[in-house]
């Protein structure tokens, strides 16, 4: 166990000001902060953070991808890695919290325990991943996937932006794509501990200070079709029409009650839905609506999925509507590592931190890298729940609990050398 921990004035002092210093490195006019991957705004965030990292005595590098990486060399070489950080690229106007957070807060823990404690027995690592959002090329977890062998940077860069900028010339414009840069593939690491917010309103409701994640949702996401008839609004009995709108209306409904019905953590969502020829005086022909689903428990995931599918055929066949459904999306459910998580847990009952056991209903790089070492989540509250918008927020105090937790629980994995 630590003995002391960053003092929290100082501590939100300096993570206040690393966090507003990164969200100036921003593209564009829009509000909030938008970096995405391989453009001039995020280049000029990661060398920044490749500065900071220099000065607090980390040993800086930058992969082939453009991970950059900051290392604090342990007495036990042979040990492995403990790895923490999280992504520094964002959506567009975004908050300045997301992924940022995380990085900040590991270099602020690593910074103080080396201040405190001097060198570790395994090597500590502190990680800016150079994408996780998918925000300007069609994938996402491009840092962390190249990191843990899901991409590999040489065969998979011809993807392109909106604009038709094939990945791999991004990559090289912006200096990385090298055969000469470090390895991206970590076979080295002994733990990954991510800190990160919510972007959920969880923890604010049931006021606790920090979550623990147990397990990351799996996912399935689909392309619906509905496709009835076109015809006259005026002319068209009620008994003789092929509605697709009211069709998908009912689908809906039908989805949000089931969805109720199963509880937690079970949710399924429609966001998006358009109508063809989409007039206020033609009965809707055809309309396409997204189906998300997601559940930290991949039977219940699987049989939820096949029994919504199985309603919106019910629905469509008695509406004498055809129906195609297209699933492009599917993602296993992550737990993340018992032991860490007990572990972290324990800490928080020592920091006297009001905490709760949860699952996350986003994605993250964690659970990436769950495949390859012992990974452990850590959240703080979001105000509100907001996230991936420039009203993002969480109170400063709060950044200082999570940053305690993390400092914990990085020096029982790399000074004690705890066993996972
Ligand atoms: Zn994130």
């Amino acid at each position: 166990m630590i003995s002391n921990l960053p003092e929290t004035n100082e501590m939100i002092g300096e993570l206040t000001r690393l966090l507003d210093e990164l969200a100036a490195f921003s593209d564009g006019a829009e509000p909030g902060v938008t970096r995405l991957l391989y453009t001039p705004a995020w280049s000029k965030a990661q060398r920044f953070l490749a500065d900071k990292m220099a000065e607090a005595g980390l040993e800086t590098r930058f992969d082939a991808v453009g991970n950059l990486y900051g290392r604090l060399p342990g007495t036990n070489p042979d040990a492995g890695v403990v790895l923490t950080g999280s992504h520094i690229d964002t959506v567009r106007s975004a908050g300045k919290y997301d992924g940022a957070y995380g990085i900040v807060a590991g270099l602020a823990a690593v910074a103080f325990l080396k201040k405190m404690h001097g060198s570790p027995r395994r090597t500590l690592e502190v990680v800016s991943f150079c994408e996780e959002e998918g925000s300007r090329f069609p994938l996402a977890y491009w840092g962390s996937g190249n990191a843990t062998g899901v991409y590999d940077w040489r065969k998979d860069g011809d993807r392109a932006d909106e604009e038709g900028v094939p990945l791999r010339e991004a990559m090289q414009d912006c200096g990385f794509g090298r055969d000469d840069l470090a390895e991206c593939r970590r076979t080295d690491l002994a733990a990954f501990v991510e800190l990160h917010i919510e972007q959920g309103m969880v923890l604010e409701r049931m006021e606790k200070r920090i979550g623990v994640v147990e397990t990351i949702v799996g996912q399935r996401r689909y392309a619906i079709t509905l496709e009835g008839a076109a015809n006259h609004a005026g002319t068209t009995p009620m008994t003789m029409r092929q509605d697709a709108a009211a069709g998908a209306a009912e689908c809906i409904v039908r989805l949000e009650a089931l969805a109720s019905q199963w509880g937690e953590p079970l949710v399924a969502t429609v966001g998006k839905i358009e109508a063809q020829p989409n007039t206020p005086n033609v009965i809707a022909g055809t309309v396409d609506f997204s189906l998300d689903i997601r559940h930290a428990d991949e039977w219940r995931l699987n049989a939820f999925s096949e029994l919504a599918l199985s309603e919106i055929e019910r629905i469509a066949v008695r509406r004498r509507l055809k129906h195609r459904i297209t699933p492009w999306l599917s993602t296993k459910p992550v737990p993340m590592n018992p032991s860490l998580t007990r572990a972290t847990e324990r800490i928080c009952q020592q920091l006297i931190l009001p905490y709760r056991r949860m699952v996350s209903g986003a994605g993250h790089d964690a659970q990436l890298l769950a495949a390859v070492c012992p990974t452990a989540m850590i959240f703080v509250p979001s105000k509100a729940g907001i996230s991936h918008s420039p009203h993002e927020f969480t109170e400063p105090r709060m950044l200082a609990d999570g940053v305690s937790v993390l400092a914990s629980m990085l020096y029982e994995l790399a000074y004690e050398e705890q066993r996972i």
